[in-house]
């Protein structure tokens, strides 16, 4: 049975165009983010695309029920490819502007060089992480989208933004005031979409219903805690009535809108001055990540569930990030290669069988995950029970990247191994 409260996340994405506004709409559920429609005079602005042609058509069939006015206009809030690649879909004529921060960078370029090739660290973590592969009972969901979407013309429709806005700006998009907003956070290029008279604001990936993507592990560069902290207290200021985020449901009323926010900013400080005060205390890294949790006020907050994000990466992230890999501890210096250390834990062990025993018996999950990968480095057959106890973690994991890399991983091995058996 897979962790129940990751289950009932799908509940975050049901297939749905929803009116925020006279005029204006989100849908959420068809694709991994959701993209945001804007009525205007003669014209509509689509805000954000999706990750595939496929999944931007099934949007456009359903925004072209509401509306046949074209579209005007195009605005990225960041550049992460699950925003930015179904843009030609909307625009098939081109020609339209398109907005995005003049810092955009976007993740296509990694795409263009080959580093998310599946031969590639990157590539490989990136299919892990988002289950591509995986059966559909693999897979639950992505933890901030569904795990069922289309997956033709993935990354395939993307319009390069034409007009880079370099600070924040009003705008009119065709007879609706907004408001374009430098707002750092879950990367470093997003700008937030603000709409003063219906006080609804598009928030990108800033905020979003889980535990914020602090450190993503299909591999990221570090994202600046305080910076995004700041913007979401920003964000709160704003009094917004309705927050529109990049995935998962709209948040409606402005109660309701401000405690998203200010809790979630809440919770990133509170990753910043646990971590920075155990690496004063001299804690190691293994132990920070071990002991960390969200305090009382926070940890009962449904949007503060690790179904994306999670605390103890977040709390490695902020230490490499802030003083590097090293956490203090002059053992961690020069530490052992795989082999060499392998050697002496079958040596203590009693030998070779009797690590494989005590692999076999273990009870602790991670700790039986530690000794499989000693006995795969002295070449022992321990890869059946690796992918065993990946695939038993897999079903108590609340969150749907680490739940979807174990299994993904637990795959590979298995189709290895039997490859090898065969
Ligand atoms: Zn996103």
């Amino acid at each position: 049975m897979p962790n129940a409260a990751l289950v009932d996340q799908n509940t975050q994405f049901p297939k749905s165009v929803i009116k925020l506004a006279p005029g204006i709409w989100s849908a959420v559920g068809f694709a991994a983010s959701n993209v945001h429609m804007i009525e205007g005079r003669d014209s509509a602005t689509i805000i954000d695309t999706t990750e595939s042609t496929q999944a931007a058509e099934n949007i456009r069939a359903e925004f072209r029920k509401l509306t046949d006015k074209p579209v005007g206009r195009i605005i990225y809030t960041h550049s992460h490819r699950d925003h930015i690649s179904g843009a030609t879909v909307f625009a098939p004529d081109g020609g339209v502007p398109v907005l995005a921060s003049d810092r955009f960078s976007s993740d296509l370029v990694a795409v263009d060089q080959g580093a998310i090739a599946p031969n590639k660290a990157l590539g490989r973590r990136t299919q892990a992480q988002f289950a591509i592969g995986l059966s559909p009972e693999d897979r639950i969901n992505l933890g901030c989208g569904p795990g069922d979407r289309p997956m033709q013309g993935l990354g395939a429709g993307h319009i390069p933004p034409n007009r880079l806005i370099a600070s924040d700006c009003d705008i009119d998009l065709d007879g609706v005031a907004a408001r374009l907003i430098m707002a750092p956070g879950e990367t470093e290029d997003h700008m937030l979409v603000w709409l003063p008279d219906q006080k609804v604001l598009f928030g990108g990936d800033n905020w979003y219903h889980a535990f914020p993507n602090l450190y993503a592990i299909r591999g990221t560069p570090y994202r600046d805690f305080a910076a995004w902290a700041a913007s979401l207290g920003q964000m709160a200021d704003m009094e917004a009535e309705v927050l529109a985020p990049g995935h998962t449901l709209p948040v409606q009323g402005a109660a309701m809108v401000r405690e998203v926010l200010t809790t979630t900013r809440a919770a990133i400080l509170h990753v910043m001055t646990f971590t920075a005060d155990a690496m004063d205390r001299g804690l190691s890294m293994d132990d920070i990540a071990a002991t960390i949790s969200l305090p009382e006020a926070l940890a009962d907050k449904p949007w503060l569930g690790e179904f994306y994000g999670k605390l103890s990466w977040s709390a490695r992230a902020f230490a490499t990030g802030t003083l590097g890999w090293y956490d203090g501890n002059p053992t961690n210096l020069g530490r052992l290669g795989a082999v060499a250390r392998a050697e002496h834990m079958a040596k203590l062990a009693g030998g070779q069988a009797a690590l494989m025993r005590a692999a076999e018996t273990a009870v602790d999950l991670q700790w039986r995950l530690e000794l499989c990968d000693h006995l795969i480095a002295l070449g022992e057959p321990a890869q059946a029970l690796k992918a065993d106890t990946m695939i038993a973690l897999a079903d108590v994991e609340i969150n749907a990247t680490a739940r979807n890399t174990y299994l993904w991983e637990a795959r590979r091995l298995q189709s290895e191994t039997g490859a090898r058996d065969a």
